[in-house]
């Protein structure tokens, strides 16, 4: 037996590599479920406390024209899911993760990217989700979640103070200062997609204003630069994506076309990571963190973004923080991480006092039932 150093009433077993005091006895109910929602597609899947996906299933966000459809259809989507597998007595609660969420009351309102939500009202998906399920549900913005995973799953282990980004069909932003996420006076804090690096003639975003991050660093930025590249860039229309005519070019058709060679798609890269490390090198003065973590499809393209936007960090963060903040990629598998991350929600679901999750690594961790005292790591076996 031996005492955490930093809760001396936690006592653990290592030859039976259990938890001994009662304080810290598992809830009994032994699963989560985790809501990724996006804004094409909803996948959510069935968690336990080792952090495995153990089922799962997906909707299509985007077939649905309201709040009520979208939910009635999850819910049925869930409850499917739990009678097939026999779940229905075993889920603590559902942790959601969703673009322009508000963990204070869990509501969303203003998601640019998703039609039935664009406007500042509140929809409150939270509630409208525990009465379709019976389930208590917990929602947080879609990087929240995902810095909650990093913490207790992935890249950030250890980290007191980061920034996440998510890098999807929009740019999401978390951020935690000394093991905490920052929830903001509404709970809304983080929107770090919206903050504007365009001044002049920049591009139309979904929230209705110019020049913001998300229109363009995120998949459909790097889509509407390749767009812009191709018209504005007639001699180098011998590109790979000038043969892409009948639809949206994607950032994987970008992708694609830089790992062969072609150079207009390693310029589409270039002058997206140019314009990420610089925003990101503006982001550092607010925090001072630790690490910023890149999360989502996007850096699925590797170098070709990340060498533009550790450069262009470089250049021009203040001198005072150069040297001093990492730049790190999620090593969570994808698809995975973004029903990881919403599921830790859901632990906090466990009891007044939160409730416990355990990572691969053996080292459990305290999650709050309220957003203040988020997630701390309390023991190790
Ligand atoms: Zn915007």
């Amino acid at each position: 037996m031996r005492r955490n150093p930093k809760n001396p009433d936690l006592r653990t077993d290592r030859r039976r590599s259990r938890i001994t005091t009662p304080k810290m006895k598992y809830d009994t109910k032994p699963y989560v479920i985790g809501v990724d929602m996006g804004g094409t597609n909803t996948a959510f899947g069935t968690v336990n406390r080792y952090g495995e996906i153990l089922f799962r299933d997906y909707i299509n966000t985007g077939d649905y024209h309201s709040g009520g459809d979208y939910i009635t259809a999850l819910s049925l989507a869930i409850n499917r899911l739990l009678s097939e597998n026999d779940l229905q007595d075993s889920i603590l609660g559902i942790g959601m993760g969703t673009p322009s969420g508000n963990m204070n009351d869990g509501s969303i309102s203003g998601a640019a990217n998703i039609e039935w939500a664009k406007s500042d009202e509140k929809i409150f998906l939270a509630r409208m989700l525990t009465e379709k399920t019976g389930l208590p549900c917990r929602l947080a913005n879609d990087a929240n979640a995902a810095a909650l995973g990093e913490m207790i799953y992935g890249v950030a282990r250890g980290l007191k103070d980061f920034i996440m980004i998510t890098l999807g069909t929009g740019l999401g932003g978390g951020i935690v200062v000394n093991g905490q996420l920052v929830a903001g006076h509404n709970g809304l804090a983080g929107e770090l997609g919206h903050v504007r690096v365009v001044g002049h003639n920049g591009r139309r975003c979904g929230c209705g204003r110019t020049g913001c991050l998300e229109a363009y660093c995120s998949a459909t930025g790097v889509s509407r630069t390749a767009r812009e590249f191709l018209e504005a860039n007639p001699a180098k229309n011998h590109s790979l994506l000038c043969d892409i005519t009948d639809r949206e070019i994607t950032s994987k058709d970008v992708f694609d076309a830089a790992k062969a060679g072609d150079s207009l798609a390693v310029d589409i890269f270039r002058f997206t990571g140019r314009i990420l490390g610089e925003a990101l090198s503006d982001f550092v003065t607010f925090s001072n963190p630790e690490a910023i973590i890149l999360f989502g499809g996007l850096t699925l393209a590797g170098d070709f973004l990340l060498d533009p936007l550790k450069e262009s960090f470089e250049e021009n963060v203040l001198g005072m923080y150069r040297g001093k903040t990492s730049i790190l990629v999620s090593e969570l598998n994808n698809t995975e991480a973004a029903i990881l991350g919403a599921s830790a929600l859901a632990w906090g679901c466990g009891s007044p006092s939160g409730g416990h999750v355990e990572n691969s690594d053996g080292a459990i961790f305290h999650v709050a039932c309220d957003f203040l005292d988020f997630v701390e790591q309390v023991a190790v076996k």
